[in-house]
């Protein structure tokens, strides 16, 4: 058995990818949402074990909390300062992953084949969980320059400090300026998600060549990627971070690299 532990859980599309999965690789075993307060989480974590559940994903609100009943968390994760995928040892430890700069990466590989690492500065707009994980999956990937860009810029200033050499900040006035020879523009914040508002950022100092890649997908459209499609960009959506994510979650408890098919796609989209 496998699952997600969030609460509230049940808008979560992770159980359509995972089932998916198991039946397409005939894996006998289930994924399900497992509603858990944040005050009953050390609880639930504890009876994983017990139950034979294989691992289980977090979502909000536990990623940062669960670090603190986790037996190891490691190297990636700790960085982050979340928990995405809990893997249930055979000696009953909890060991703590996270697969969120490793999916943005697989993704953004997979998406654009002509963007290069190395090519030239990075930026991301946010400084929140996802973007401190994108930050180091650039990092880690050899972009020379990553510029944050958050409305909190004390945020920003933090996760610059964390990733170190090649980080630097700037404030979301700035922002016309610092677009303008980046190879890779993300957009980690939650702006652009349905009910949210928009991200509202002006791209006309943004080269064409660059790459634009929104980590929301609800809707798989952004206002952001529309815009950056009509004058040329090339554009990555967030569905894809999200599928390869789960995919290496997926791995890590079965050791089979499942597909990422259209079929799948399509299965999920309606529910975007
Ligand atoms: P988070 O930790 O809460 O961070 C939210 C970020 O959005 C912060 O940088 C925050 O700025 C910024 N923000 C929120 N409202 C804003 C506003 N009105 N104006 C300007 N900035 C604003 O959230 P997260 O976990 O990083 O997630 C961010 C988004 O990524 C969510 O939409 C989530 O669904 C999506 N996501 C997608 C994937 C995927 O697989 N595709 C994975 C993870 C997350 P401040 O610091 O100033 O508050």
């Amino acid at each position: 058995m496998t699952g997600i532990i969030g609460w509230p859980v049940n808008h979560s599309i992770s159980p359509r990818l995972h089932n998916y999965w198991l039946g397409k690789n005939d894996i006998n075993g289930v994924y399900i949402p497992l509603p858990v307060t944040p005050r009953e989480l050390q609880a639930a974590l504890k009876g994983l074990a017990a139950l034979g559940v294989r691992g289980v994903n977090l979502t909000i609100p536990h990623k940062e909390a669960a670090m603190d009943h986790l037996d190891i968390v490691d190297h990636t994760a700790r960085r982050i300062g979340a928990v995405n995928t809990i893997v249930v040892r055979e000696n009953h430890d909890l060991e703590g992953r996270n697969t969120d700069s490793h999916g943005f990466l697989e993704n953004l590989r997979a998406s654009a084949l002509d963007w290069q690492p190395s090519a030239g500065p990075a930026l991301i707009l946010g400084a929140g969980g996802a973007a401190r994980a994108i930050a180091f999956a650039l990092c880690d990937a050899g972009v020379p320059e990553i510029r944050l860009v958050n409305r909190t810029i004390a945020r920003a200033e933090q996760l610059a400090e964390s990733v170190g050499v090649g980080c630097k900040v700037a404030k979301l006035s700035e922002i016309n300026m610092a677009v303008e020879d980046v190879t890779l523009f993300v957009n980690a914040t939650s702006l652009g998600m349905e009910g949210q508002g928009d991200t509202e950022v002006s791209l006309e100092n943004l080269p064409t060549s660059a790459v634009v890649n929104d980590i929301v997908y609800k809707p798989l459209r952004t206002s952001l990627l529309r815009q950056a499609q009509n004058r040329g960009n090339k554009v990555v959506d967030g569905l894809g971070m999200l599928l390869h994510q789960a995919r290496y979650s997926f791995e890590i408890w079965f050791g089979v690299k499942p597909e990422i098919t259209t079929e799948l796609r399509r299965l999920i989209s309606p529910n975007l």
